[in-house]
């Protein structure tokens, strides 16, 4: 956890309500600011323009949201989707908040009280759509009001090189010349230097103060596992998470359909999401996944973005996602409250060859194509790692991880690797000696002297290679495939479907002046152990016997009240506050002042609620 900050500014010092640790305090309830948040808010309260990178859950909501609160005027959010805008608003509204959306749902009615609001300056923070937000009707509206920020969230999508990308969001960069002295923010998770220079170019903001933290997501176990059976191996993954909440990310909507559909026929609750789908089922999918705590979300990357449901505990990968900054922000989204949570992936040569197929399909010139399959190759070279997981994603956004995490796969059960140059030479041989016109298929049937029609036909049995891997298994050198592939000694040519060939590198090793060694896989079926026994549900681990008797307990009543007014249970308190009450058991309105997530405004709507159920459990 990010360490937290005590601050002496005459800022910090300044009277009642403008003081942002007294709006901290009886706002939201926390005690401290964490990590940066209070230098991003002093920048910004005092004037200035901000580029806030900090990963998922770190808390960047805060650092717009406390400024606004600290500042003359209303502050506004540009924030990509409708439909989460009102969730977000919702959860202002519980802090007592004055927060309101502008976005094409209002009714006539509603429109006009937002303007009537803003004109009044009964507004602290007004959530807007990029389209909407550089309109000429947008600033007639705004009038003489006075605006205290601007704050662009998910500000990624600015980049072309990002896979978010809204071309509504190049328009921002006016924002600067249309409201000229109102201090701008931009916010994202994204680690991707691009990106960032991006954000920085496209939205003008040079003059910022840019603002970094440490990209590790210490609470999130990562787990990369060879494809073999991937609806079981999901399965035995989804039997760890009982009772929560989860997203399974499919490439193609076909198969987020299907694995959905079987996998409510194997009793695990799912529900499907992608773009191809009615637009109202699809947002009550996405409405069900974010109130319900035991679903599985199964969904193609259109979905997650802006999501900010604090509890998905895992989040699984049936396919490879497109890049390593895509499993990233992917896998980002479980953990956002800080507790236990796993993500998972199931991958094999297939995806590979599937992937590299849709980068050389696709549209775009050669030079994006190349750094396409380089991103490509860089995400291989994280699953065939036999090192830290978790050290080699770090490393990818150039930052070092201090030792190994011990809570990855291949820290919790260490990889053997073995010295594999003489089956390297051989594997770089039949594709050699064939031609460099083959698949991994047709070379390990060279490899171990399988004779068919096609070894025949090409002449290949009569090669000296042919049979020469006898003594390794096909599924071994399907791996050493792979990892040749991973460490970029051969590539693959999908203009020739799929075919494999030799990378420059390969002659050192054919020349023994490169050792090879290889990572053993691991037997993939039978009952392996998962990397972590039982991230289980991330709060339940934490709590043990009556406390955990009375989290459930705490966790019904949550559910009754969030139902009641239609909003997520994580709305009215997040779990790590239940887990706080469930231990520490506060008996008095002051005692739940006390504790995190507790601020006045939920106090006098939930308190009574609450106490009733810690009282009753003595
Ligand atoms: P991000 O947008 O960076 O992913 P959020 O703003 O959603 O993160 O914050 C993640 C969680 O952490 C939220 O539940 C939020 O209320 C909580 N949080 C943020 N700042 C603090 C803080 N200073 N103390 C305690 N909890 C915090
Ligand atoms: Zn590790």
């Amino acid at each position: 956890m990010p360490q937290t900050h005590t601050r002496i500014d005459p800022l910090f010092e300044a009277e009642g309500a403008r003081n942002p640790l007294a709006i901290l305090k009886t706002v939201y309830g926390y005690p401290a600011f964490r990590g940066k948040q209070a230098d991003v808010v002093e920048r910004v309260v005092s004037g200035g323009d901000a580029v806030v990178l900090f990963p998922t859950g770190a808390g960047k909501s805060l650092c717009f949201q406390i400024p606004a609160l600290c500042r003359d005027g209303v502050g506004i959010v540009v924030s990509p989707l409708i439909a989460l805008m009102r969730d977000q608003v919702e959860a202002l509204k519980q802090l007592g908040v004055r927060a309101a959306a502008l976005n094409s749902s209002l009714t006539r009615e509603e429109f006009i009280d937002v303007r009537r609001a803003i004109a009044g300056g009964d507004l602290d923070l007004l959530y807007v759509t990029p389209e909407r937000i550089v309109t000429p009707a947008f600033k007639e509206m705004i009038g003489n009001a006075k605006i205290s920020l601007f704050a662009i969230d998910e500000a990624h999508c600015v980049s072309q090189w990002g896979h978010d990308f809204r071309p509504e969001y190049r328009e921002l960069g006016q924002l600067a010349e249309h409201y000229p002295g109102v201090p701008r923010m931009a916010l994202t998770a994204t680690a991707d230097p691009h990106t960032r220079e991006d954000i920085i170019d496209k939205l003008g903001l040079r003059g910022a103060e840019v603002f970094t933290t440490s990209f590790d997501r210490p609470n999130i176990a990562y787990e990369i596992v060879e494809r073999d059976q991937p609806r079981q191996q999901l399965l035995r993954f989804l039997s760890r998470h009982k009772g929560s909440s989860g997203i399974v990310y499919c490439l193609s909507r076909a198969k987020v359909e299907d694995t959905a559909e079987w996998l409510n026929g194997q009793g695990v609750r799912a529900l499907a999401y992608h773009a191809g789908m009615d637009r109202a089922v699809r947002d009550a999918n996405q409405d069900a996944f974010l109130k319900e705590e035991d679903l599985c979300l199964v969904a193609t990357v259109a979905f997650g973005m802006g999501i900010d449901k604090p509890n998905v505990r895992y989040v699984a990968h049936l396919d490879l996602p497109g890049s390593v900054e895509a499993y990233y922000q992917e896998t980002g989204r479980a953990g956002r409250d800080g507790l236990p949570s796993d993500v998972w992936m199931a991958y094999g040569m297939a995806d590979v060859i599937q992937r590299g197929r849709m980068i050389d399909g696709g549209t775009s010139g050669d030079d994006i194509k190349r750094v396409e399959r380089a991103k490509l190759n860089a995400l291989l070279a994280i699953c065939e790692t036999p090192g830290c997981r978790r050290q080699a994603i770090l490393a990818h956004f150039g930052e070092a991880h201090p030792g190994r995490c011990e809570s990855c796969d291949t820290c919790l059960k260490p990889v053997e690797t073995w010295d594999g140059t003489d089956a390297a030479i051989k594997a770089l041989a039949a594709i050699y000696r064939t031609g460099e016109r083959f698949g991994t298929g047709h070379l390990i049937d060279v490899l171990l002297g399988n004779e068919n029609d096609k070894t025949e036909r090409f002449g290949h049995s009569k090669m000296p290679v042919f049979g020469a891997g006898k003594d390794i298994p096909s599924k071994t050198w399907q791996s050493v495939y792979r990892q040749l592939l991973a460490a970029g000694l051969i590539s693959v040519d999908h203009e020739a479907f799929g075919a494999l060939k030799l990378e420059p590198d390969a002659r050192a090793v054919f020349k023994r002046e490169r050792e090879v060694r290889f990572r053993k896989d691991r037997p993939a079926t039978g009952k392996g152990k998962s990397a972590r026994q039982s991230a289980a549900s991330g709060a339940k681990s934490a709590l043990s016997g009556s406390d955990a008797e009375l989290f459930e307990a705490l966790r019904r009543a949550r559910s009754g009240i969030a139902k009641e007014l239609g909003v997520p249970p994580y709305v009215v308190f997040p779990d790590t506050t239940l887990i706080a009450f469930a231990t520490e058991r506060p008996h008095s309105s002051d005692a739940l002042l006390g504790i995190s997530g507790v601020g006045q405004s939920k106090l006098e709507r939930y308190g009574d609620a609450f106490l009733e159920v810690i009282r009753g459990f003595e």
